[in-house]
């Protein structure tokens, strides 16, 4: 599933494509939106607001989401596609680029008002110009019963992780997945560390948690269950964590350097 750094780097990469440059076609193959048209309005920006990505050209923002199997390509003109032309939900075209959308989770044209709806609820953007720890930290404490899985995974509290980021931060934090937020003495400085795994990620092809891109060397303890714990050896478990069975997430750690 994409992370921030994943939505950033779309972000940075559609607004060289596409930004200053007038829209020449626009295909939107979502019922709600078929009958839209844009062309004709210049791309101011294109920017990620946590795991939301707006293009915004004249009063509309185009808001998608790439949930779990989404992704943004960029062609240039009459450029072959690398997916499936029926996973296309939105095809933007300028004069010299085509921006393909394609198995988007959510694909929406907004007016610049209907912004707010879409991501007014989300909490401080960990990669956004406007990050705000301590805004950030008031807003994991006001349940401070929660397992800090769970708050860290809730875009309301702040917005950009996902399942890699937070079980591989709750790792190296040394702090158990069920941990209660308020029973963890140093909250900010798991914040702290979080947003540096995030940056360093940002401009890099190939996440990695561990500083090594070798293949089946990224990781601490994502996706390695029953495999021993790069620090201690101990075999790493696996379990599932969710406030409702629609929301359950797989979450893996060490029970020996995990507390
Ligand atoms: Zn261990």
């Amino acid at each position: 599933m994409p992370e921030g750094d994943t939505v950033w780097r779309t972000a940075h990469h559609l607004h060289e494509a596409l930004a200053g440059q007038v829209l020449t076609r626009t295909d939107f193959r979502v019922p709600a939106f078929a009958t839209y048209d844009l062309r004709g309005l210049s791309v101011d920006e294109v920017v990620s607001r946590g795991k939301h990505l707006l293009i915004r050209a004249g009063d509309s923002s185009i808001h998608t989401h790439l949930k779990m199997e989404g992704a943004w390509h960029i062609y240039i003109l009459d450029e072959r596609w690398r997916r499936p032309t029926f996973e296309a939900r939105v095809v933007l075209e300028n004069a010299e680029h085509q921006a393909v959308g394609f198995s988007l989770g959510v694909m929406e044209v907004l007016d610049y008002d209907g912004e707010d709806d879409a991501v007014g609820h989300l909490g401080p953007d960990l990669l956004g110009p406007d990050w705000d720890a301590v805004k950030a930290l008031c807003r994991l404490n006001r349940d401070p019963a929660r397992p800090i899985f769970l708050a860290l995974h809730d875009q309301r509290n702040l917005a950009g992780f996902g399942n890699e980021y937070v079980n591989e931060l709750c790792f190296l934090s040394g702090i158990l997945p069920t941990r209660p937020v308020g029973e963890i003495p140093d909250l900010a400085r798991v914040l702290d560390r979080g947003r540096r795994m995030i940056l360093a990620n940002r401009d890099r092809v190939q996440r990695t948690m561990t500083g090594d891109t070798r293949p089946g060397r990224m990781h601490w303890v994502f996706s390695r269950r029953g495999r021993p714990c790069r620090r201690c050896g101990t075999a790493i478990r696996s379990g599932q964590l969710g406030a409702k069975p629609t929301q359950m997430r797989i979450t893996s750690w060490c029970p020996r350097c995990q507390s």
